[in-house]
């Protein structure tokens, strides 16, 4: 997918940005460290992008495929059972393992423990267990690399939705199976967002690294999954964040920012709420994302993404560092 030279956003979706960028309400330039303000994904009365949001799922709900997989009706994963009055005590490694375990022989692909933090909650939400379980479900690439999705071959957007059930059913039964050990816990379904920003908690549990294009690498399956989550007063033991090499290789990579239509994502990383890392133009994004029904381009040409080429690239990565300590320690 080349750029397409000369893309005009539509004006059914410019028209009803407000007066604010949402690159502001993201903090982009900002210096100071602060949680992530809620945005776009969030309820309509939390942010000055709810009338945007509403154009764009609206305009989505035109695709009979779309709308059947993004529905309430759609299978999302049982109710909240009660917790069980008296506690399953064990060691926290125990649980840990015996939560991961559930995991995987769910539907889960991806799995990953990390300690709350407040950075991993929105602006305004609180939430008051100290663990996360973060989820990965993995996506079809063939219908992945099918991006961008249109009215008339809606794949790669089917594919989103039904990946988003999978992660919910996963979250869901796990929340229910660690309230059936008397623990407190909540499921986190996507893809709207509500108190915990996923990304960075899943970064912190060893699921992947931000890449360029925004989203997730992961060191087996690229940026082709989507994440839920439980949180849980469970006591577990965190997991380390996955240090891959995706900073070094997506410094050297423009793949994502060449094909990207509207030219959104930055090819240096940026100044963010007072860190530096990589970062996606939203007023550039959204519209392109709004009139090809979620886009998903970046993620889709990602080399990572490919199947069987993230494990070749991690370890060629790894083989190169190790030869720079080598040489450094001569
Ligand atoms: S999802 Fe956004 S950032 Fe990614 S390619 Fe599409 S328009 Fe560009
Ligand atoms: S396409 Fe290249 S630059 Fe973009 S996220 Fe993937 S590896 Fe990084």
């Amino acid at each position: 997918m080349k750029r397409l030279a000369g893309y005009i956003p539509n004006p059914r979706f410019t028209d009803l940005f407000p007066e604010t960028s949402g690159n502001t309400v993201n903090g982009l330039g900002e210096t100071e460290v602060r949680r992530a303000s809620p945005f776009f994904w969030h309820p309509a009365d939390k942010h000055d992008f709810g009338a945007l949001q509403h154009e764009v799922i609206a305009y989505h709900r035109n695709s009979p495929e779309i709308c059947e997989v993004f529905n309430p009706k759609a299978p999302r994963g049982p109710k909240p059972v009660e917790r069980a009055k008296t506690r399953v005590e064990k060691p926290a490694a125990d649980w840990a393992q015996e939560i991961k375990n559930f995991v995987l022989g769910d539907e889960g692909d991806l799995v990953g423990i990390t300690a709350m933090d407040p950075m991993y909650t929105y602006e305004g939400y609180e939430i008051a267990h100290p663990w996360i379980i973060m989820i990965g479900v993995t996506m079809d690439y063939g219908e992945l690399s099918k991006a961008p999705p249109s009215f008339e071959d809606p794949s790669a957007g089917v594919e989103v939705g039904r990946q988003y059930n999978r992660a919910a059913r996963v979250c869901r039964r796990l929340a229910n199976f660690i309230l059936e050990q008397g623990w407190d816990a909540k499921a986190w379904p996507g893809p709207y967002a509500s108190a915990l920003n996923m990304i960075p908690a899943a970064i912190a549990a060893g699921l992947g690294e931000l890449g360029k294009h925004g989203s997730m690498i992961n060191r087996i399956h690229g940026s082709a999954f989507r994440l839920s989550a439980v949180t849980t007063d469970m006591p577990l033991i965190a997991d380390k964040p996955d240090d891959i090499g995706v900073d070094d290789f997506c410094a050297n990579c423009r793949i994502c920012s060449e094909a990207c239509p509207p030219q959104a994502i930055f090819d240096e990383k940026q100044m963010v709420r007072g860190v530096k890392k990589w970062y996606v133009d939203f007023d550039k994004c959204i519209p392109y994302f709004g009139e090809t029904l979620a886009c998903g381009i970046c993620i889709a040409r990602c080399p990572w993404s490919r199947p069987g080429t993230g494990p070749r690239l991690a370890d060629k990565l790894a083989r190169r560092r190790a030869r720079k300590a080598d040489e450094q320690n001569r």
